[in-house]
This record gives structure tokens, C-alpha cells and sequence, in this order.
């Protein structure tokens, strides 16, 4: 059985450990965080993932995925071992911030006796690789330590389909040794025939970044047309579906919405800036995309208050779905903090829910914002019903049942999750994204 450590139990660490358990490697999961460790121990999952504790439990219970704290019991005896730590936009320039995948390998390195593969699965700025394998070179040069990039993909929400179904799997791998170690741990994926790219160091480390800023501008540009539309009286659903049938388009990422938010596009489109910048070839779309994505998200509080007359003070808000997308509870650079603190700024009496993400937005949010425990009662008596998160949930909220609950008659739907003419036909007054030929 092949034998393989993953550093760090975090969304990648923890999916990608239990799928690769579930291809029959045997993994063991290094987590520093005490209270993360403890809960991973006791057979909790400390994250929200549809369909990750079952996996999890099958796999400890068949005794192919551990987790312990200490790096070496980790490490002994693993052919390849994966550092899967954050690496978050670093404080004020917005490079990616390297020091827990450095600090990662450090305790590797130190702690190594034998010959292995370093994977570096978090998202890290080209050259880390290269980085590394000098770094390795100079502290254990007595062993033979490959370094490989093989960057994650998988969508928060989706995870475990998106591991165990991917589009693609990228290895950055330059020696032998590495490839087949890899090639190996990813072979289950032969039968459903996945592409393995296989490709240069500095390729796969760039090919991570270039999909995200390519995902993150389409995202963009499609809230730009949006803003147009509204402009122009034109339906962005119309232009979307129009733009995606096109083949070379395609039809994904072309919904419009309050802005990208999440653990990855955000800091990743920053940190490809940035890259581009100190190779001198700057990336300029990249820069507007990080630009234009962080003026629509610090201009949605705005956007409420015209809605509502210029302000929502003393108004009673419901807030719909805080996570940056549905089916997770993270809250990382989520949409949803600008414009609840623009609201409470504002003197909004600010009630929020959120099916998954509430324990993690209670220490982003402003004190004031209250919280329900569903959201019929977040409705109940609200002024402004505004929606953030496109939760399947929501969907399914009736326009007479928003009438007979609410007190005041205004909807900002900032996902587009509402059907403007029956919400009208309830009466009323309906702000969409983009539907200006619908409003
Ligand atoms: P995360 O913050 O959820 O998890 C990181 C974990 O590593 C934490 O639990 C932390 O305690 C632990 N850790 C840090 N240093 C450690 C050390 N020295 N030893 C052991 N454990 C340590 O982060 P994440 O969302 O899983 O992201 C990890 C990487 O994967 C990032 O580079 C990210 O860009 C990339 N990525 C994330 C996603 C996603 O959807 N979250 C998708 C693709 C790629």
C-alpha cells in the first residue's frame, strides 16, 4: 500500500487526505492546530463539506487515514508527503504569504529519515517549487528529496466530486521518481479516463493561478455587463446565455452576482498580479479584475441604501446567506462583510442568517448584527430582505409567503435567486443584478 503525509487538515488537507485514503493509499494528516487536531481525533469534521464525515469515518475506521501532531509520525516511512498549509494574501502588497508552506517544510526537512517526494498542493507563487528543492538540498543534502507542484482545483461545496472527478490533474515533476509516485497515487483516476498533465515545475506552479485569474475575470466581466445591462435596459441572463453557447465562451461562470469572494480568487488573482509584476511582464487584466471586483463589493452597501431611499437607518434588514457561496461556511473575503458593515454603518437593525456559516461570521461581522436561527425568522417583520448567498433554501421562498412575514416591501437580490415578476406580483419593489429589461 502506497504510504503517503499530508501537512495541514484544512478544506485541501482533509479532502484530499480522505480521497486519497478512499483510493486505498494510507494517509496520515499533520495538523498543528490544537483544537482543530482534537475535534479531527474524536471523528469530527471540523470544516462544513457535503459528504466529507462519511468518507472520513470509512477510511479511519478502515484504518487508512490518521491524524496526529506530530510531523515526524506523520512523515515515517511516506513516499510522498504534501503540504497542503494556507497560503493567504500576505499584508499589504498582497504577495502570497509562503511562511506556513516554509515553516511546513522546515519540520519536514528536519524531521525526515529516508528518501521522498515534497508535493507542494497549496497554491504557491511560481519558482516556490524551485525554492524548495534548494532549500531541501541544503538542509538533508544526504537524502534524495524530490520536489513536485501539483496544484488542487477542487471547489469548496463540491470538493470530494471534484477530487475523485476532476477535469485534470496537474503535476509539476522533473525527475523521474516523482512522476511515478505521483502517477501512482492519482491511477484510480485512469478509469474514468482524467487527463495527468504532466509539465515543469514553474508550469504547473503558473497553470493554478492563470486558471483562477481566468475564472475570477470571467466572473467579472459578466458583473460588468451586468452593470451595463441595468444601464441599457438589456437582461443579463439573456447575454449570458447568449455569450455562453457559444463553445469557445462556454456557459460557466457567467452568472452575475455581488462580487467574488472565497479562500482562493481573491488572494489568488492579488498574488498573480503581484507575480507578474516582479517578473516585469504585469498582467494588466488581472489588475482590473482584483480592481473592478473590489469596488463592486465595497459599493453594495450603496446599492441598498438607493434601493431603499438613500439609507436604511433604523430599518430592520434580513440578510440572507453570508457564506462567499452556498454549501460552505466559509467566510473568507466574503461579499457579504462590506456590505453588512456598510449597513450597520449606516444605522441598519442588521438580522442575518446563513445555513452553514454563522459561527464563522460572528467574528467578522459588526457587534450589532443579530442572527436567527432560520430564515423564516430572519424575515419575520423585516423591512429589506436582502440575499447574499444563493443557498438552495432560499430559492424556494414563496413571494406571497415573503409578503404575509415582512413588514416593509423591498428586495435587493443580489444572486438573482428571486423571479422578478412574481415578487412584483406580491408587490414588491425588486432590485435584481443586471435584469434591466426584466425590472
Ligand atoms: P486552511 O486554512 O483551511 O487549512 C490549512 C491548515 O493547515 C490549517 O488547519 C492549519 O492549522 C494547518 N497548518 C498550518 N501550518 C501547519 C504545519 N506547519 N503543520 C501542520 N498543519 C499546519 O486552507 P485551505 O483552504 O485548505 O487551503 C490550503 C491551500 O490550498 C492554499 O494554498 C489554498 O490556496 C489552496 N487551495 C484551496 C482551495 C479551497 O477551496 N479552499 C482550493 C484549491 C487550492
Amino acid at each position: 500500500m502506497l504510504k503517503i503525509a499530508i501537512i495541514g487538515g484544512g478544506y485541501v488537507g482533509l479532502v484530499s487526505a480522505a480521497c486519497f485514503a478512499e483510493f486505498g493509499v494510507s494517509v496520515m494528516v499533520a495538523e498543528t492546530d490544537p483544537a482543530r487536531l482534537d475535534r479531527l481525533r474524536r471523528g469530527e469534521i471540523p470544516i462544513y463539506e457535503p459528504g466529507l464525515d462519511p468518507l472520513v469515518e470509512r477510511n479511519r475506521a478502515a484504518g487508512r487515514l490518521g491524524f496526529t501532531g506530530r510531523i515526524e509520525e506523520a512523515i515515517a516511512g511516506a513516499e510522498a508527503v504534501f503540504i497542503a498549509v494556507g497560503t493567504p494574501s500576505r499584508r499589504g502588497g498582497g504577495h502570497a504569504d509562503l511562511s506556513y508552506v516554509f515553516a511546513a517544510a522546515e519540520q519536514v526537512l528536519a524531521a525526515l529519515d529516508h528518501p521522498t517526494v515534497l508535493v507542494t498542493k497549496s497554491t504557491v507563487p511560481v519558482g516556490t517549487g524551485r525554492r524548495l528543492a534548494a532549500l531541501a538540498a541544503a538542509r538533508r543534502p544526504e537524502l534524495a528529496i524530490d520536489v513536485a507542484s501539483n496544484p488542487e482545483f477542487l471547489r469548496e461545496g463540491s470538493a470530494i466530486g471534484d477530487f475523485m472527478r476532476p477535469d485534470r490533474v496537474v503535476v509539476g515533476a522533473e525527475t523521474e521518481r516523482a512522476r511515478e509516485v505521483l502517477r501512482a497515487l492519482y491511477r484510480p483516476l485512469n478509469l474514468i479516463e482524467t487527463p495527468i498533465l504532466i509539465t515543469g515545475l514553474e508550469t504547473a506552479e503558473l497553470i493554478k493561478y492563470a486558471a483562477n485569474a481566468f475564472l475570477a475575470m470571467k466572473v467579472t466581466f459578466i458583473n460588468e455587463m451586468a452593470d451595463l445591462c441595468e444601464a441599457v435596459g438589456a437582461d443579463v441572463h439573456g447575454v449570458a446565455r447568449g455569450m455562453g453557447l457559444d463553445r469557445r465562451i462556454g456557459a460557466k461562470f457567467l452568472h452575475p452576482g455581488p462580487g467574488f469572494g472565497g479562500s482562493c480568487f481573491p488572494k489568488d488573482t492579488l498574488a498573480l498580479a503581484r507575480i507578474a509584476q516582479d517578473a516585469r511582464a504585469p498582467s494588466r487584466l488581472t489588475e482590473a479584475v482584483v480592481a473592478v471586483n473590489d469596488a463592486r463589493k465595497a459599493g453594495l452597501g450603496r446599492r441598498v441604501l438607493d434601493a431603499a431611499g438613500g439609507s436604511v437607518r433604523g430599518m430592520r434588514v434580513a440578510v440572507l446567506g453570508l457564506a462567499f457561496k452556498p454549501e460552505t461556511d466559509d467566510m473568507r473575503d466574503s461579499p457579504a462583510i462590506p456590505l453588512i458593515e456598510a449597513l450597520a454603518d449606516d444605522g441598519a437593525d442588521i438580522i442575518a442568517y446563513d445555513p452553514a456559516a454563522m459561527a464563522a461570521a460572528k467574528p467578522l461581522l459588526p457587534a450589532a448584527v443579530r442572527y436567527a436561527e432560520t430564515a423564516e425568522a430572519a424575515i419575520e417583520g423585516a423591512a429589506v430582505l436582502v440575499a447574499v448567498t444563493e443557498w438552495n433554501e432560499f430559492r424556494a421562498l414563496a413571494p406571497a409567503w415573503l409578503a404575509a412575514r415582512m413588514q416593509g416591501r423591498l428586495i435587493v437580490d443580489l444572486r438573482n435567486i428571486f423571479d422578478p415578476a412574481a415578487i412584483r406580483a406580491a408587490g414588491f419593489v425588486y432590485h435584481g443584478v443586471g435584469r434591466g429589461s426584466v425590472s
